[in-house]
């Protein structure tokens, strides 16, 4: 990263440091002024003090001129005090404040981009670059306050050098300039570091969250997989440490070299000065004050160092942040892109769906997930999805409830296209619960409200949904109730059988209003008899809508108004169960067996 670059992001840090925290971003500045000048002036004042006493060792009475320098030295000494106690507080108030609005900033952003972001492997590195970075956001904003200080306070030291000679200043800097430089280098080269190694920081996390999470818990010990996850564990991580390990010790011989050459600089300031207090052409006071601006110089350069390295590298490190709040909504295959400026708004359906020649691939795979589909699907029908496992049925539903746009063709939905409505709309008015629905670490009242989060808090409406899912016994039975947090994640919440869970699903369908309600299979841990009641609860409760449902068990789907048969991403057959049954293909064919082993 160059220099340019730097100087762009650093302004940029600033700006979002002031819409963090306008007040605090203020304060930080002003107490940070205070810190760099206040050391400069105890040095002045304490040269005032001993060209006073040796002014008045020579003369009777002249002890005056003692008292103002030495009340200015107290009073420096207590607002220094002062301002350091209110100093630290206000940077952690300010980094935590900071971080917290980053943070906001980042999941924001990620919850608003497409799902097709979420199949592309480069958007999960940048995700999780711009994660790893976020204190490293408000760790650079005190790095910049501390560069600003020391910049400051250099400047003072420097003006007090002035005394002896400017040249003075020359070689300070002339000393700590190459170890300015070589921590340039280091920051630069730990950035490159950090951006080849992201995809094994990634395996890394991946295979300890493996091992440490409830989800694979079961599979870690049943296929005894712990050993070999710890080894490839180890083994990532070992090479990685030791690159680091060789790169940080090429630099640090070479620091310590540089590090002899800054206490050289102090030594030939401080000789010069010494030459020139015996030649009487500087007083005893200033010869103390060059002593010590020279050595609180090459301090204030290490911090220079310090915070500018650190500037630098957390600039290289925040670019990733501001790279991922910058992602262009659109710049992914398969982003949905609005395809006019005024979406139309949707309503309820009063024709229905069409799918007129339908084809999707999803992004980055070659292959055809569906394939010149075309159905209709009247306004209060019901449709029934069917088809071996990775037939399509899932892609059709993810296409019907607009989380990817289709490839080739178009979704009609009362005559005009899916792409033309308001994607908020089109997300309230299709409900879906998927097979792999999630399950929320909240309360139950969360589980089933948040299918209709306006009307979440609606204690009646959940109940209701939740009667219609068959959940209400179960869930009115928890040590809370309603309240009982679900999952184990959060410490003591209450975990539901796989069944249960799917029944809390649904009733998250059924708290909806949408015009479409989908139901993509969330049916798997239910007995056959409980999923009929479900489906003939939910074809009663959706009469005047439109329903679409996927299932495995073809008893379930015979009373679906349309029964649609797919194969390799293809319609194969469309129709009633009686005209399937009739037409003696693949359903006739799939019912007779499943009706045989029922038998
Ligand atoms: P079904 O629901 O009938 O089991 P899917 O719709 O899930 O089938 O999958 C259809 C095809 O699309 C399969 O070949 C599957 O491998 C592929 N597929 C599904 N999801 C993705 C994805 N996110 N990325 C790439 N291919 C996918």
């Amino acid at each position: 990263m160059s220099l340019v670059q730097i100087t762009k992001v650093v302004p940029r840090v600033y700006l979002f440091l002031w819409q963090a925290a306008p007040f605090l971003a203020t304060a930080a500045i002003l107490l940070l002024t205070a810190t760099a000048l206040i050391p400069a002036g105890i040095i002045l004042a304490t040269k005032f003090i001993i060209d006073g006493v040796v002014l008045a060792t020579g003369s009777d009475g002249a002890w005056s001129v003692v008292v103002w320098p030495a009340v200015l030295l107290c009073a420096l000494w207590v607002t220094q005090a002062i301002v350091q106690s209110v100093n630290n507080p206000v940077q952690l108030i300010f980094g935590e404040r900071t971080y917290t609005y980053a943070r906001r900033r980042l999941i924001e952003k990620a919850a608003s981009l497409d799902l097709a972001f979420y199949d592309a492997p480069k958007f999960h590195d940048k995700l999780r670059h711009a994660n790893d970075q976020l204190w490293e956001i408000s760790s650079t904003a005190m790095n910049c306050l501390d560069l600003l200080r020391s910049i400051i306070s250099l400047v003072a030291m420097a003006s007090l050098l002035a005394v002896l000679d400017p040249l003075a200043i020359v070689i300070l800097l002339a000393a700590g300039m190459p170890r300015v430089f070589m921590h340039g280098r280091l920051a630069k080269r730990e950035f490159a570091f950090e951006s080849e190694h992201v995809r094994n920081m990634r395996m890394i996390d991946y295979i300890a969250r493996l091992l440490t999470s409830r989800d694979s818990a079961k599979e870690v010990r049943t296929l005894a997989l712990k050993d070999l996850l710890v080894a490839r564990f180890v083994g990532t991580r070992e090479t990685q440490m030791r690159a680091h390990a060789k790169m940080l010790s090429r630099f640090f011989r070479m620091e310590s070299s540089l590090n002899v050459l800054s206490v050289a600089g102090i030594a030939g300031i401080w000789g010069y000065a010494i030459v020139e207090a015996i030649r009487e052409h500087l007083t005893i006071g200033e010869l103390a004050m060059v002593f010590q601006a020279a050595q609180q110089g090459q301090h204030q350069i290490t911090t220079l160092i310090q915070a500018g390295g650190a500037v630098y590298r957390n600039a290289l490190f925040v670019t990733h942040f501001f790279d991922l709040l910058d992602l262009d909504p659109l710049s992914v295959d398969a982003a949905l892109h609005p395809s006019r400026a005024e979406p139309l708004p949707m309503h309820e359906l009063r024709k229905g769906l069409e799918l007129r020649s339908v084809s999707f691939k999803y992004p980055g795979s070659d292959a055809w997930a569906l394939r010149n589909v075309s159905l209709e699907l009247a306004a209060g029908s019901s449709v029934a999805v069917v088809g071996e496992n990775g037939s399509g049925k899932t892609t059709l539903v993810k296409l019907l409830a607009r989380l990817y746009d289709p490839t080739e063709g178009v979704i009609l939905v009362d005559g005009a296209d899916l792409r033309d409505y308001e994607l908020a709309d089109v997300r309230r008015e299709v409900a879906v619960v998927f097979q792999d629905f999630f399950r929320y670490d909240f309360t139950a009242r969360d589980n089933v409200g948040f299918g209709q989060v306006a009307k979440a808090g609606n204690a009646r409406l959940v109940e209701e949904a939740a009667r219609k899912a068959g959940a209400h016994d179960f869930l009115a039975r928890l040590p809370n109730g309603y309240d009982t947090v679900l999952g184990k994640t959060l410490g003591d919440g209450v975990d539901l059988s796989g069944g249960e869970w799917q029944q809390v699903a649904i009733g998250r369908a059924f708290m909806s209003d949408a015009a479409v309600l989908i139901l993509d299979e969330p049916t798997a841990a239910l007995d056959a008899f409980r999923e009929q009641r479900l489906y003939e609860e939910f074809a009663n409760l959706s009469v005047d809508r439109t329903t679409v449902f996927v299932a495995h068990r073809l008893s379930t789907v015979r009373m679906a108004d349309v029964i649609v048969v797919l194969e390799a991403g293809c319609v194969i057959e469309c129709g009633s169960h009686d005209d399937l049954v009739a037409e003696n293909g693949k359903y006739a064919a799939m019912f007779n067996a499943q009706a045989a082993r029922y038998r």
